[in-house]
């Protein structure tokens, strides 16, 4: 049998975040209802950021508070970069929080205004409160497969760094091609030495589709046991530091390709069209997706 999988949609966050059209609360509460309406399962809501940096993340807290409903199954989760933001998931009664660490000492400085060692000090603390108020934590890597200052990044520096969030208590490793440069003979070598070091399971794939790479690389992950990988509704998002890095890969492009492989989702790839057009309308934009741009093939 086909593993099912699994997509953490990350439009609310990762994807608005580099956005620079400003959704209000109400859009998002709106875009996560219709999200969660379509069976997604897993899914970010929003960043405990300050806002005067990241304006796109200003009503996380409202925005998770509004969504959350602790009978339902969705696992939905927030960013966190530090103990400060942690307190704040806390205070909202959030479960699942998500850190973030680069693989790359420039890519860490320009995106988190620190080193790698000072960001997994920082989320120590995060780890702490998280044991202590049982709130599971997901493990971002970004520029895995290269950086856009450094160029090449080594696999042995990924690995180090998935396994030891792994240790610390980082329930899975979302593993980031930030700026979408990685292929599938690349994602095999690397993904191959991760799950010497860590369960399949634990692992998850977060590619950009940059250089129109993205469901290849998917797909090269699947077929290694890799069943968990982050999408954005439409695409939305890119990386600010990254030049040019546009496209998270889009949820429905993803979506399609699995379900017509037969394998399950659970996810309804025609409500997912039709949150791609009314988010297209909130944003004032053609949102990059594909198959949310042309539709599906009528067969008669
Ligand atoms: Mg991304």
């Amino acid at each position: 049998m086909k593993k099912k999988i699994t997509l953490v949609e990350v439009g609310l966050r990762d994807g608005l975040q580099n956005e620079s059209k400003i959704l209000t609360v109400e859009q998002k509460v709106e875009l996560g209802k219709r999200l969660l309406g379509s069976g997604i399962r897993r899914m970010e809501t929003g960043a405990f950021v300050r806002a005067d940096r990241i304006p796109q993340m200003q009503g996380s807290d409202d925005v998770f508070r509004k969504l959350y409903n602790p009978k339902q199954k969705s696992l939905l989760s927030v960013l966190v970069p530090n103990e400060v933001g942690m307190i704040k998931a806390i205070e909202a009664g959030v479960k699942e929080v998500a850190v973030f660490a680069g693989c790359s000492e420039s890519f860490s400085q320009k995106n988190i205004n620190c080193s790698i060692e000072e960001s997994f000090l920082r989320f120590e603390k995060v780890f702490v409160l998280a044991k202590k108020n049982k709130i599971k934590v997901r493990g971002y890597l970004s520029v895995c497969f290269g950086c856009p200052f450094e160029g090449a990044v080594s696999e042995a520096r990924v690995v180090k760094l998935a396994s030891k969030l792994y240790e610390m208590g980082a329930y899975e490793i979302s593993i980031g091609d930030t700026i979408g440069v990685a292929h599938a003979g690349q994602v095999n070598s690397l993904m191959t030495k991760l799950k010497k070091v860590i369960p399949v399971e634990k692992l998850a794939g977060h590619f950009h589709d940059t250089r129109g790479q993205a469901l290849a690389n998917i797909l090269e992950a699947y077929n290694l046991g890799i069943t968990v990988f982050d999408s954005s509704i439409g695409g939305l998002g890119g990386c600010p530091y990254a030049p040019a890095a546009t496209g998270n890969v889009a949820t429905e492009d993803v979506l399609y390709m699995f379900q017509n492989k037969g394998v399950s989702v659970g996810v309804d790839l025609n409500k997912i069209l039709s949150i791609h057009s009314w988010l297209s309308e909130q944003m004032q934009k053609q949102l990059p997706s594909k198959l949310g741009q042309v539709g599906l093939l009528k067969l008669k």
